[in-house]
Protein backbone atom coordinates (compact mmCIF):
# COMPACT_ATOMS: atom_id res chain seq x y z
CA UNK A 1 0.00 0.00 0.00
CA UNK A 2 1.04 3.65 -0.49
CA UNK A 3 0.10 6.67 0.46
CA UNK A 4 -1.21 7.77 -2.81
CA UNK A 5 -3.55 5.22 -2.63
CA UNK A 6 -5.94 7.18 -0.40
CA UNK A 7 -6.16 10.03 -3.14
CA UNK A 8 -5.27 12.78 -0.90
CA UNK A 9 -6.14 16.17 -1.93
CA UNK A 10 -2.83 17.10 -3.92
CA UNK A 11 -1.31 19.79 -1.89
CA UNK A 12 -1.04 16.88 0.83
CA UNK A 13 0.48 14.00 -1.29
CA UNK A 14 2.68 16.99 -2.12
CA UNK A 15 4.09 17.57 1.29
CA UNK A 16 3.97 13.63 1.66
CA UNK A 17 6.32 13.41 -1.26
CA UNK A 18 8.49 16.15 0.39
CA UNK A 19 8.64 14.59 3.41
CA UNK A 20 9.36 11.11 1.72
CA UNK A 21 6.43 9.69 3.60
CA UNK A 22 5.93 6.80 0.81
CA UNK A 23 4.13 3.96 2.69
CA UNK A 24 1.59 3.82 5.43
CA UNK A 25 2.38 2.36 8.67
CA UNK A 26 0.28 0.09 10.12
CA UNK A 27 -1.61 2.18 12.42
CA UNK A 28 -1.55 4.58 9.60
CA UNK A 29 -3.02 2.07 7.40
CA UNK A 30 -5.89 1.22 9.81
CA UNK A 31 -7.04 4.63 11.05
CA UNK A 32 -6.74 6.97 7.85
CA UNK A 33 -9.98 5.03 6.18
CA UNK A 34 -11.79 4.88 9.36
CA UNK A 35 -11.05 8.43 10.33
CA UNK A 36 -11.68 10.39 6.49
CA UNK A 37 -15.02 8.00 6.71
CA UNK A 38 -16.13 9.77 9.92
CA UNK A 39 -16.52 7.41 12.13
CA UNK A 40 -15.23 7.70 15.61
CA UNK A 41 -12.15 5.70 16.41
CA UNK A 42 -10.26 4.25 19.86
CA UNK A 43 -6.79 3.51 18.85
CA UNK A 44 -4.10 1.29 21.11
CA UNK A 45 -0.76 2.50 19.99
CA UNK A 46 2.31 3.61 21.31
CA UNK A 47 4.85 6.58 19.50
CA UNK A 48 7.09 6.17 17.22
CA UNK A 49 4.05 3.93 15.46
CA UNK A 50 3.27 7.11 12.87
CA UNK A 51 -0.08 7.41 14.75
CA UNK A 52 0.79 11.31 14.62
CA UNK A 53 0.31 11.74 11.31
CA UNK A 54 -2.20 8.60 11.62
CA UNK A 55 -4.87 11.35 12.81
CA UNK A 56 -3.43 14.59 11.26
CA UNK A 57 -3.39 13.49 7.70
CA UNK A 58 -7.15 12.40 7.38
CA UNK A 59 -7.63 15.71 8.92
CA UNK A 60 -5.74 17.83 6.98
CA UNK A 61 -7.50 16.12 3.89
CA UNK A 62 -10.55 16.88 4.67
CA UNK A 63 -9.44 20.69 5.70
CA UNK A 64 -7.79 21.32 2.22
CA UNK A 65 -11.03 20.39 0.49
CA UNK A 66 -13.02 22.51 2.84
CA UNK A 67 -11.41 25.60 2.91
CA UNK A 68 -13.08 26.42 6.12
CA UNK A 69 -11.29 29.37 8.11
CA UNK A 70 -12.74 28.75 11.93
CA UNK A 71 -11.63 26.10 14.28
CA UNK A 72 -12.16 23.21 12.70
CA UNK A 73 -10.14 20.46 15.09
CA UNK A 74 -9.25 20.21 18.69
CA UNK A 75 -6.16 18.53 19.71
CA UNK A 76 -5.50 17.53 23.63
CA UNK A 77 -2.34 16.00 24.61
CA UNK A 78 -0.51 15.70 27.86
CA UNK A 79 2.77 17.73 27.56
CA UNK A 80 3.62 20.99 26.33
CA UNK A 81 6.42 19.12 24.21
CA UNK A 82 3.82 16.88 22.44
CA UNK A 83 1.80 19.78 21.57
CA UNK A 84 4.85 21.89 19.91
CA UNK A 85 5.89 18.26 18.31
CA UNK A 86 2.49 17.94 16.84
CA UNK A 87 2.37 21.38 15.75
CA UNK A 88 5.25 20.85 13.73
CA UNK A 89 4.21 17.74 12.11
CA UNK A 90 0.77 19.63 10.99
CA UNK A 91 3.18 22.50 9.46
CA UNK A 92 5.02 19.97 7.94
CA UNK A 93 2.37 18.08 6.34
CA UNK A 94 0.32 20.74 5.74
CA UNK A 95 3.04 22.99 4.03
CA UNK A 96 1.20 23.09 0.45
CA UNK A 97 -2.45 23.11 1.35
CA UNK A 98 -1.70 25.74 4.14
CA UNK A 99 -3.88 24.69 7.15
CA UNK A 100 -3.73 27.42 10.33
CA UNK A 101 -2.71 25.60 13.77
CA UNK A 102 -1.82 26.77 17.48
CA UNK A 103 -0.17 25.25 19.97
CA UNK A 104 -1.49 26.36 23.82
CA UNK A 105 0.46 25.10 27.08
CA UNK A 106 1.55 26.10 30.04
CA UNK A 107 4.59 27.83 31.15
CA UNK A 108 4.84 30.50 29.27
CA UNK A 109 4.92 34.17 30.69
CA UNK A 110 1.69 36.33 30.47
CA UNK A 111 2.93 38.14 26.92
CA UNK A 112 2.36 34.16 25.44
CA UNK A 113 -1.14 33.86 27.32
CA UNK A 114 -2.01 37.22 25.37
CA UNK A 115 -1.05 36.07 22.65
CA UNK A 116 -2.78 32.57 22.72
CA UNK A 117 -6.20 34.65 23.79
CA UNK A 118 -5.82 36.75 20.21
CA UNK A 119 -5.01 33.39 18.19
CA UNK A 120 -7.74 31.59 19.95
CA UNK A 121 -10.16 34.70 19.40
CA UNK A 122 -9.06 34.42 15.91
CA UNK A 123 -9.45 31.15 15.60
CA UNK A 124 -7.18 28.81 14.04
CA UNK A 125 -8.12 25.72 12.02
CA UNK A 126 -6.30 23.08 14.50
CA UNK A 127 -5.60 23.70 18.27
CA UNK A 128 -3.38 21.35 19.98
CA UNK A 129 -3.24 21.88 23.56
CA UNK A 130 -2.64 20.43 27.51
CA UNK A 131 -6.34 20.77 29.30
CA UNK A 132 -4.77 22.36 32.08
CA UNK A 133 -3.96 26.11 30.37
CA UNK A 134 -6.47 25.39 27.72
CA UNK A 135 -9.52 25.58 30.50
CA UNK A 136 -7.70 28.85 31.50
CA UNK A 137 -8.62 30.56 28.32
CA UNK A 138 -12.09 28.48 28.27
CA UNK A 139 -12.80 29.72 32.07
CA UNK A 140 -12.60 33.55 30.29
CA UNK A 141 -15.47 33.18 27.88
CA UNK A 142 -13.99 34.29 24.62
CA UNK A 143 -12.86 31.02 22.99
CA UNK A 144 -15.29 29.66 20.53
CA UNK A 145 -15.51 25.93 19.63
CA UNK A 146 -18.86 25.39 18.19
CA UNK A 147 -17.66 24.89 14.67
CA UNK A 148 -15.31 22.04 16.08
CA UNK A 149 -15.44 19.02 13.98
CA UNK A 150 -12.96 16.30 14.94
CA UNK A 151 -11.87 16.17 18.64
CA UNK A 152 -8.53 14.19 19.26
CA UNK A 153 -7.36 12.83 22.48
CA UNK A 154 -3.38 11.65 22.19
CA UNK A 155 -1.57 10.05 24.85
CA UNK A 156 -4.96 9.61 26.89
CA UNK A 157 -3.64 7.30 29.40
CA UNK A 158 -0.98 9.42 30.14
CA UNK A 159 -3.25 12.19 30.62
CA UNK A 160 -5.63 10.49 33.13
CA UNK A 161 -2.45 9.64 35.28
CA UNK A 162 -1.56 13.22 35.03
CA UNK A 163 -5.03 13.78 36.88
CA UNK A 164 -6.67 15.63 34.18
CA UNK A 165 -9.80 13.60 33.44
CA UNK A 166 -12.05 16.57 35.01
CA UNK A 167 -10.50 18.93 32.37
CA UNK A 168 -11.28 16.70 29.60
CA UNK A 169 -14.76 16.21 30.13
CA UNK A 170 -15.40 20.01 30.67
CA UNK A 171 -13.32 20.48 27.72
CA UNK A 172 -15.67 18.22 25.80
CA UNK A 173 -18.69 19.69 27.24
CA UNK A 174 -17.90 23.20 25.30
CA UNK A 175 -18.11 20.90 21.98
CA UNK A 176 -20.80 20.03 19.09
CA UNK A 177 -22.67 17.29 20.32
CA UNK A 178 -22.36 16.34 16.60
CA UNK A 179 -18.32 15.85 16.29
CA UNK A 180 -15.86 12.84 14.86
CA UNK A 181 -14.03 12.20 18.36
CA UNK A 182 -10.68 9.74 18.29
CA UNK A 183 -8.27 8.48 21.26
CA UNK A 184 -4.94 7.31 21.37
CA UNK A 185 -3.60 5.41 24.59
CA UNK A 186 -0.52 3.31 25.00
CA UNK A 187 -2.86 1.12 26.89
CA UNK A 188 -6.03 0.27 27.84
CA UNK A 189 -6.86 0.44 31.50
CA UNK A 190 -10.40 0.37 32.58
CA UNK A 191 -10.36 3.96 33.29
CA UNK A 192 -9.76 4.88 29.56
CA UNK A 193 -11.94 2.64 28.56
CA UNK A 194 -14.64 4.31 30.58
CA UNK A 195 -13.88 7.78 29.27
CA UNK A 196 -13.78 6.85 25.64
CA UNK A 197 -17.64 5.47 26.64
CA UNK A 198 -18.20 8.63 28.00
CA UNK A 199 -16.51 10.74 24.75
CA UNK A 200 -16.80 8.62 21.88
CA UNK A 201 -20.19 7.54 20.20
CA UNK A 202 -19.84 3.87 18.44
CA UNK A 203 -16.43 4.16 18.34
CA UNK A 204 -14.12 1.49 15.83
CA UNK A 205 -11.03 0.10 17.51
CA UNK A 206 -7.34 -1.13 16.74
CA UNK A 207 -4.91 -2.06 18.45
CA UNK A 208 -1.24 -1.86 17.67
CA UNK A 209 1.25 -3.47 18.75
CA UNK A 210 0.62 -3.31 22.15
CA UNK A 211 3.33 -3.31 24.81
CA UNK A 212 6.59 -4.51 22.43
CA UNK A 213 9.38 -2.63 21.57
CA UNK A 214 10.25 -1.71 18.27
CA UNK A 215 12.11 -4.32 16.73
CA UNK A 216 15.02 -2.46 15.56
CA UNK A 217 16.18 -2.06 20.00
CA UNK A 218 18.78 -4.06 20.57
CA UNK A 219 18.38 -4.65 24.92
CA UNK A 220 20.80 -5.32 27.38
CA UNK A 221 20.96 -4.83 31.44
CA UNK A 222 23.85 -4.76 33.68
CA UNK A 223 23.61 -5.49 37.29
CA UNK A 224 24.99 -2.64 39.18
CA UNK A 225 25.11 -1.24 42.37
CA UNK A 226 23.81 1.90 42.92
CA UNK A 227 27.41 3.11 43.66
CA UNK A 228 28.95 1.41 40.79
CA UNK A 229 26.84 3.40 38.34
CA UNK A 230 28.38 6.47 37.56
CA UNK A 231 31.32 4.17 36.96
CA UNK A 232 29.46 2.04 34.62
CA UNK A 233 27.97 5.01 32.77
CA UNK A 234 30.98 6.23 31.88
CA UNK A 235 32.81 3.05 30.67
CA UNK A 236 29.80 2.74 28.45
CA UNK A 237 30.34 6.21 26.93
CA UNK A 238 33.70 6.09 26.38
CA UNK A 239 33.29 2.66 25.01
CA UNK A 240 31.59 3.34 21.99
CA UNK A 241 31.14 6.54 20.19
CA UNK A 242 27.60 7.88 19.73
CA UNK A 243 26.27 11.04 17.91
CA UNK A 244 22.87 10.77 20.61
CA UNK A 245 22.74 9.43 23.90
CA UNK A 246 19.39 9.85 26.24
CA UNK A 247 19.67 8.89 29.81
CA UNK A 248 16.57 8.49 31.96
CA UNK A 249 16.72 9.01 35.25
CA UNK A 250 13.56 8.65 37.66
CA UNK A 251 14.02 12.35 40.00
CA UNK A 252 15.24 15.70 38.75
CA UNK A 253 17.14 15.45 41.62
CA UNK A 254 19.00 12.37 40.29
CA UNK A 255 19.54 13.40 37.18
CA UNK A 256 21.08 17.21 38.31
CA UNK A 257 23.17 15.28 40.19
CA UNK A 258 24.08 12.88 36.95
CA UNK A 259 24.53 15.83 34.30
CA UNK A 260 27.41 17.35 36.81
CA UNK A 261 29.14 14.29 37.09
CA UNK A 262 29.06 13.70 33.19
CA UNK A 263 30.30 17.08 32.85
CA UNK A 264 33.31 16.37 35.42
CA UNK A 265 34.12 13.54 33.81
CA UNK A 266 34.36 15.66 30.24
CA UNK A 267 31.53 14.56 28.72
CA UNK A 268 29.27 16.77 26.83
CA UNK A 269 25.92 16.48 28.54
CA UNK A 270 22.80 18.56 28.90
CA UNK A 271 19.84 18.08 31.40
CA UNK A 272 16.10 18.49 31.21
CA UNK A 273 13.39 18.07 33.80
CA UNK A 274 10.70 19.69 35.50
CA UNK A 275 12.47 22.16 37.05
CA UNK A 276 13.40 24.59 33.44
CA UNK A 277 11.79 27.30 32.28
CA UNK A 278 10.15 26.29 29.21
CA UNK A 279 12.42 28.34 26.85
CA UNK A 280 15.55 26.29 28.61
CA UNK A 281 13.56 23.39 27.62
CA UNK A 282 13.18 24.22 24.26
CA UNK A 283 16.51 25.18 23.64
CA UNK A 284 17.78 22.03 25.16
CA UNK A 285 15.80 20.12 23.10
CA UNK A 286 17.18 21.95 20.22
CA UNK A 287 20.91 21.56 21.16
CA UNK A 288 20.41 17.43 21.55
CA UNK A 289 18.16 17.46 18.34
CA UNK A 290 20.68 19.14 16.23
CA UNK A 291 23.46 17.54 17.54
CA UNK A 292 25.26 19.79 19.48
CA UNK A 293 24.58 17.94 22.84
CA UNK A 294 25.36 14.48 22.58
CA UNK A 295 24.13 13.21 25.72
CA UNK A 296 20.73 14.35 27.35
CA UNK A 297 19.76 13.02 30.60
CA UNK A 298 16.01 13.61 31.51
CA UNK A 299 13.43 12.68 33.94
CA UNK A 300 10.43 10.86 31.87
CA UNK A 301 9.15 14.21 30.87
CA UNK A 302 10.91 12.85 27.62
CA UNK A 303 9.74 9.04 27.77
CA UNK A 304 6.73 9.60 25.64
CA UNK A 305 5.87 11.81 22.49
CA UNK A 306 8.97 13.42 21.73
CA UNK A 307 10.42 12.25 18.37
CA UNK A 308 14.15 12.98 18.32
CA UNK A 309 15.49 10.66 15.55
CA UNK A 310 18.75 8.95 15.53
CA UNK A 311 19.04 8.04 18.87
CA UNK A 312 21.50 5.45 18.96
CA UNK A 313 21.84 4.54 22.72
CA UNK A 314 18.88 5.02 25.65
CA UNK A 315 19.75 4.09 29.30
CA UNK A 316 17.64 3.38 31.92
CA UNK A 317 20.36 4.36 35.03
CA UNK A 318 17.27 3.38 37.38
CA UNK A 319 14.52 1.16 36.30
CA UNK A 320 11.17 3.18 35.25
CA UNK A 321 8.33 2.10 37.43
CA UNK A 322 6.05 0.48 35.23
CA UNK A 323 6.58 -1.09 31.70
CA UNK A 324 4.74 0.99 29.51
CA UNK A 325 7.30 3.26 31.02
CA UNK A 326 9.95 0.86 30.05
CA UNK A 327 8.91 0.80 26.12
CA UNK A 328 8.19 4.51 26.21
CA UNK A 329 11.95 5.29 27.22
CA UNK A 330 13.42 2.58 25.15
CA UNK A 331 10.91 3.48 22.18
CA UNK A 332 13.09 6.79 21.85
CA UNK A 333 15.64 4.82 19.64
CA UNK A 334 15.18 3.20 16.68
CA UNK A 335 12.30 5.39 15.30
CA UNK A 336 10.68 4.38 12.27
CA UNK A 337 12.60 1.35 11.18
CA UNK A 338 16.25 2.10 12.45
CA UNK A 339 18.43 0.65 14.91
CA UNK A 340 19.39 1.45 18.45
CA UNK A 341 20.34 0.52 21.80
CA UNK A 342 18.96 0.39 25.01
CA UNK A 343 20.58 -0.52 28.01
CA UNK A 344 19.49 -0.66 31.67
CA UNK A 345 20.90 -0.88 35.05
CA UNK A 346 19.34 -2.91 37.48
CA UNK A 347 20.49 -2.68 41.22
CA UNK A 348 19.41 -5.51 43.58
CA UNK A 349 16.63 -3.87 43.97
CA UNK A 350 14.85 -3.52 40.47
CA UNK A 351 15.64 -7.03 39.28
CA UNK A 352 11.85 -8.63 40.08
CA UNK A 353 9.98 -5.79 38.67
CA UNK A 354 12.22 -5.91 35.80
CA UNK A 355 11.60 -9.62 35.04
CA UNK A 356 8.02 -8.73 34.91
CA UNK A 357 8.75 -6.23 32.18
CA UNK A 358 10.39 -9.13 30.37
CA UNK A 359 7.52 -11.22 30.47
CA UNK A 360 5.25 -8.52 29.36
CA UNK A 361 7.42 -7.96 26.49
CA UNK A 362 7.94 -11.98 26.04
CA UNK A 363 11.93 -11.27 25.69
CA UNK A 364 14.64 -11.78 28.20
CA UNK A 365 17.29 -9.47 28.03
CA UNK A 366 21.12 -10.12 27.81
CA UNK A 367 22.85 -9.24 31.42
CA UNK A 368 25.77 -8.49 30.70
CA UNK A 369 29.16 -8.69 33.09
CA UNK A 370 30.33 -5.49 34.37
CA UNK A 371 34.09 -4.04 33.31
CA UNK A 372 35.99 -6.28 36.38
CA UNK A 373 37.20 -2.81 37.32
CA UNK A 374 34.46 -1.71 38.74
CA UNK A 375 34.41 -4.46 40.91
CA UNK A 376 31.17 -7.29 41.32
CA UNK A 377 27.93 -6.24 41.16
CA UNK A 378 25.16 -7.96 42.60
CA UNK A 379 24.14 -11.42 42.33
CA UNK A 380 21.01 -12.17 39.36
CA UNK A 381 18.23 -13.12 41.64
CA UNK A 382 15.43 -11.67 39.60
CA UNK A 383 12.45 -14.31 41.90
CA UNK A 384 13.69 -12.29 45.27
CA UNK A 385 11.64 -9.72 46.11
CA UNK A 386 14.68 -7.34 47.71
CA UNK A 387 13.21 -4.82 49.34
CA UNK A 388 14.70 -1.27 49.57
CA UNK A 389 15.33 0.33 52.63
CA UNK A 390 13.26 3.26 53.12
CA UNK A 391 14.25 6.49 51.64
CA UNK A 392 13.77 10.05 53.67
CA UNK A 393 10.35 11.24 53.01
CA UNK A 394 10.44 14.15 50.08
CA UNK A 395 13.71 13.59 49.63
CA UNK A 396 13.30 12.30 46.05
CA UNK A 397 10.27 13.87 44.17
CA UNK A 398 10.23 13.92 40.20
P1 LIG B 1 4.92 9.18 15.86
O1 LIG B 1 4.60 7.79 16.30
O2 LIG B 1 3.74 9.88 15.34
O3 LIG B 1 5.66 9.94 16.94
O4 LIG B 1 5.93 9.07 14.60
C1 LIG B 1 7.22 8.50 14.69
C2 LIG B 1 8.16 8.95 13.58
O5 LIG B 1 7.85 8.27 12.36
C3 LIG B 1 8.10 10.44 13.22
O6 LIG B 1 9.45 10.86 13.05
C4 LIG B 1 7.39 10.52 11.91
O7 LIG B 1 7.83 11.63 11.17
C5 LIG B 1 7.81 9.21 11.27
N1 LIG B 1 6.80 8.69 10.35
C6 LIG B 1 5.46 8.68 10.55
N2 LIG B 1 4.84 8.09 9.51
C7 LIG B 1 5.78 7.71 8.65
C8 LIG B 1 5.76 7.03 7.39
N3 LIG B 1 4.62 6.60 6.84
N4 LIG B 1 6.93 6.82 6.76
C9 LIG B 1 8.09 7.23 7.34
N5 LIG B 1 8.20 7.85 8.52
C10 LIG B 1 7.06 8.09 9.18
Amino acid sequence: MKFSDFNFEPGLQEGLDAMRFETPTPIQAQAIPIILDHKDLIAVAQTGTGKTAAFLLPILHKLAMEHTVTTNTLIIVPTRELALQIDQAVQGLSYFTGASSLAIYGGGDGMSFENEKRALTQGANIIIATPGRLMSHLNMGYVKFDKVQHFILDEADKMLDMGFVDDITKIANYLPKKRQSLMFSATMPPSIRSLAQRLLHHPEQISIAISKPAAGVTQAAYLVYDAQKNGLIKFILKEKEYASVLIFSSTKQKVKILHKELQQAGLKAKSIHSDLEQDEREEVLRGFRSKQTQILVATDILSRGIDIEDIGLVINYDLPNDAEDYIHRIGRTARASTKGEAITFLNEYDQFKFHKIEQLIEKEVEKRPLPAYLGEGPVYNPKARTKRPPMHKGKFRR
